[in-house]
Order: C-alpha cells, then sequence, then structure tokens
C-alpha cells in the first residue's frame, strides 16, 4: 500500500492513512509512504539556495515543515511517542544543516548530497506514519528502505538492482509479516553498494511500492492517491475527467511515461514481471473502487481510454541528403543520444530527416554539437506531447479522423503512431495543450 504526498499532507491525512492500512491488516500489508506534501520541493530548493552560499536562508526555509511534522506529533502520539519523535526530528535537523553547510562548501559531489538532504522526506514521514500506526493500536515498524533497495550510482534516478533488492526486501519484510508485523517504509529512497543514499526520481516512490511488491509477490499493489484512480485525462485540465475502470499494463505505461502523473512510469515494469494487479485508489474516498491495473483489459467502445500530456519538450529536426538509400545513419544518430544519456520520447522519419523529442535538455548544446556532424539540425522549444491510449487503437478505422478534425485548426509538429497498438502520440505548441485536450475530451467522453 502506498500512499503518496497529498495522502500525508497533515494529521487528518495520517489519521486516515492508519485508518486504510487498518482494514487491511489481515491481508499482510506493507505500507510505503512518500514525504509529506511539499517536501520534497522545499528540501530541493534548500539545497539550491545552499548551493549558492547562504545556508541560514536555506535552513530557514525548511522550519514550517519541521513544524508541520512537530503538529501531528503533537496531535496523534502519546507521550512517549512524542519524546522519541522528536529526538530523531532534532536528529534530523542536525543532519540536514550539516549536509546543506556541505553543500555550501562543495565539500562532496553535489549530486550524492542532493540525494542525501531530499531523502529526509521519506525518511521523517515513514517513521511518522509508523508512530501514529502505532498510536492506532496497529503493530507497525519502520523499515528503512535503504537496507534493502540497492541501486546503482545514479544519483536523482537511480537504478535498482534487482537480484539483490529482491532477496534484501525478502530477508527483511517476510520475518516481520510472519510476525504479524506491518512494516512501514518511504518511498523514493535507496541506497548504491557502498550505502550512500540514492533516490529513484520524481515520483518514485510508486516504483518502490512496485519493487517491494514484486519481492513479495504480493498479491496487489495499491497506489493511494488524492484522485480517484486514473482518469481519462488530467483532472485539473478537465474537471469532468472520469475514472477508468480497468486499464492494461500497455496502456498504463503509455499513459504514465507521457504524463499522466498518477503512476510513476517505472511502476509498471515490476508488476509486469510478476503479474501483480496494480490497484489506483483515493485515500480521501476510500470506498470507491479507483482502477485496476491488469494484464489485458477490454477495448472502450469508442476505443480511447486516455488522453495524457507533457509539457516543455523540445524538438530536434535532423536532415542530412546523406539519409537518403543508406544505412547506419540511425545507428549513428541514435549513438548520440546514448554518450549523452539523453532519452528520445516521440520520433518520426522520412527519406532525408528525422524528427524527435526531448524532455531532458540537460547536454542539448553539446548533442546539437555532434548532431551536425550529421546533418542540418533545426531545433524548436516549447511543445508539448499528446498522447492518445487505448487498447486496440491501431486496428481501428476513423479514429484519426475524428481526433484531428476535432482539433483541424490547430498545428501538428509532428505524429507518432503504429509503433504500439495502443498509443497514437503528436505534438503540438505548449499553449495550445490545454484547449486541445479539453476538446478531445469533449468529442471522445
Ligand atoms: P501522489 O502524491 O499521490 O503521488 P501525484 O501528484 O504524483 O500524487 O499524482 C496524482 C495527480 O496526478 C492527481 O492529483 C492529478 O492531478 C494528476 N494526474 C494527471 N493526469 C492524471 C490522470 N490521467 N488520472 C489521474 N490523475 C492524473
Ligand atoms: N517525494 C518524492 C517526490 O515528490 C517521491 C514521491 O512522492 O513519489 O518526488
Ligand atoms: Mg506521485
Amino acid at each position: 500500500m502506498k500512499f503518496g504526498g497529498t495522502s500525508v499532507k497533515d494529521a487528518e491525512a495520517f489519521e486516515r492513512v492508519a485508518k486504510i492500512v487498518s482494514g487491511e491488516r489481515e491481508n499482510s500489508p506493507v505500507v510505503i509512504t512518500s514525504a509529506m506534501a511539499k517536501v520534497t520541493d522545499a528540501l530541493l530548493n534548500a539545497f539550491e539556495i545552499a548551493k549558492r552560499g547562504d545556508l541560514s536562508e536555506a535552513f530557514a526555509t525548511l522550519k514550517e515543515h519541521f513544524k508541520r511534522h512537530e503538529a501531528i506529533a503533537e496531535e496523534l502520539l502519546n507521550e512517549s511517542q512524542k519524546k522519541s519523535f522528536f529526538t530523531e526530528l532534532t536528529l534530523a535537523k542536525e543532519e540536514l544543516s550539516d549536509l546543506l553547510l556541505r553543500a555550501e562548501r562543495r565539500s562532496l559531489p553535489f549530486q550524492m548530497l542532493k540525494d542525501a538532504i531530499v531523502s529526509y522526506g521519506e525518511q521523517l514521514s515513514s517513521r511518522l506514519l509508523a508512530e501514529v500506526c502505532k498510536a492506532k493500536g496497529l503493530n507497525a515498524r519502520q523499515v528503512d528502505s535503504r537496507r534493502v533497495i540497492v541501486t546503482d550510482d545514479e544519483y536523482g534516478s537511480a537504478k535498482p538492482i534487482w537480484d539483490e533488492t529482491e532477496k534484501f526486501i525478502q530477508l527483511e519484510l517476510n520475518g516481520l509479516l510472519e510476525a504479524g508485523e506491518i512494516p512501514i517504509m518511504g518511498g523514493f529512497i535507496a541506497a548504491n553498494r557502498s550505502g550512500e543514499t540514492t533516490t529513484l526520481g520524481r515520483g518514485g516512490s510508486d516504483y518502490s511500492a512496485a519493487l517491494i511488491g514484486a519481492a513479495l509477490r504480493a498479491r496487489e499493489i495499491q497506489i493511494w492517491t488524492d484522485v480517484t484512480g486514473v482518469l481519462t485525462c488530467d483532472p485539473r485540465i478537465c474537471s469532468d475527467a472520469r475514472t477508468i475502470d480497468v486499464l492494461s499494463y500497455n496502456e498504463a505505461a503509455e499513459l504514465s511515461y507521457f504524463g499522466a502523473k498518477v503512476l510513476h512510469p517505472k511502476t509498471i515494469q515490476p508488476a509486469v514481471d510478476y503479474a501483480i494487479p496494480v490497484r489506483v485508489c483515493n485515500s480521501h474516498q476510500p470506498n470507491e473502487k479507483g482502477t485496476m491495473v491488469l494484464a489485458e483489459s477490454e477495448i472502450s467502445s469508442n476505443k480511447i481510454k486516455s488522453i495524457a500530456h507533457k509539457t516543455g519538450i523540445t524538438i530536434l529536426r535532423i536532415s542530412s541528403a546523406r539519409m537518403l538509400g543508406s544505412y547506419g545513419f540511425m545507428s549513428a544518430l541514435f549513438q548520440v543520444f546514448e554518450r549523452f544519456r539523453t532519452v528520445i520520447d516521440v520520433i518520426s522519419t522520412s527519406e532525408v530527416s528525422v524528427a524527435l523529442t526531448l524532455d531532458n535538455t540537460d547536454s542539448l548544446d553539446k548533442i546539437i554539437t555532434e548532431l551536425e556532424r550529421l546533418g542540418d539540425v533545426e531545433i524548436e522549444h516549447g511543445h508539448a506531447v499528446i498522447c492518445i491510449v487505448g487498447e486496440g487503437l491501431r486496428a481501428s478505422s476513423g479514429l484519426a479522423s475524428k481526433l484531428f478534425s476535432t482539433i483541424d485548426d490547430i498545428n501538428i509538429s509532428l505524429i507518432s503512431h503504429g509503433a504500439s497498438s495502443v498509443n497514437l502520440t503528436f505534438v503540438i505548441k505548449e499553449e495550445k495543450v490545454n484547449e486541445v485536450i479539453k476538446r478531445l475530451h469533449n468529442s471522445f467522453f
């Protein structure tokens, strides 16, 4: 059972979580929690301020968040629990202040420090949640995720080393579960082989839950959030977005990869590997059914299940007469992206040109310099990817026509369709994204 930041944002939310967990206690749950809402952002922000040289300001920005933890402890814990939580919090403050000082002095590699700092969000929320659950009569125990999830050294988006992770999770948790204890763990955080703290990427608590669920061959992985399941589009754009009852793993993977924040894109893989159902449910409305993500789903009557989008996308167009009738060009092209560890999202090709989109532009300048050896390169910033998802999309006729006629006054910069059977993806200017999604949602749902 994984609870996201908004599901642990204040005392009331912590109580709700304890109640939901209590309802499952006969089923040997393992609980994964995110940092309290806004805490991860605050820690990252404090790190940036310290890096710029203002240590006291950096630490000061965290005070309100320490207070939020204290307020929950005050409200929900008994005296001795309070005492031990406050001791833990004081220690966390000292350690954080020391880490921020190192950031200011640049005395350790930045990426490593950043992960160490940001991990306190989940360290504290999991400790607090374990205490709250105990106060509510549950046999709960905090387990440090860094002891069980082993990753490589890619700070900020570390990759778990599955064999070791699986073994450690089983060793650490099976005994506790058999003894009737409820392990409570922070999501998102892990450690590399030398024991340094790493993190799994923003939104990574979902991924932690899936890894743990897979290692334990759980009956179900539950993702508890602030909306009722996966919806037909981002509810912040269309307030009439509806809950989807069942999604296939493929549909969910495409949706989350192209921006449906409700599931972290990597969540699906461990669940697929062990055929574990993923249920997305609402911690504010625990009785609503939410969405089940399963190996297979039904084809919906209008073929489309949901519309996802991702903004901040850059298009690169590379054209070269050398492409004409030659081989090896694509390979040379992809090697450039591999060298700079940059993921390509959408791609489309013609006889002499390739257009592709990037989300991460950290190495853009270097990539362009290299690509210019292959051909002429054009760059267009400020785009958005829209991804229409539904099992059976590729095999259905008339759909593209309906889709594009709904937005026939909007310029489409790039289209990709047919690579997977479940999605149709296109790219437009970022400022049009809300309008396009609203029109498509109206027309299809
Ligand atoms: P958590 O803190 O629980 O991890 P997130 O903020 O990461 O929650 O994800 C939940 C949010 O994802 C929702 O509040 C919603 O605004 C957003 N979202 C975007 N697209 C979708 C979608 N298709 N279905 C449901 N939620 C979506
Ligand atoms: N707290 C982390 C984040 O905000 C991980 C998560 O919530 O899933 O990215
Ligand atoms: Mg999330």
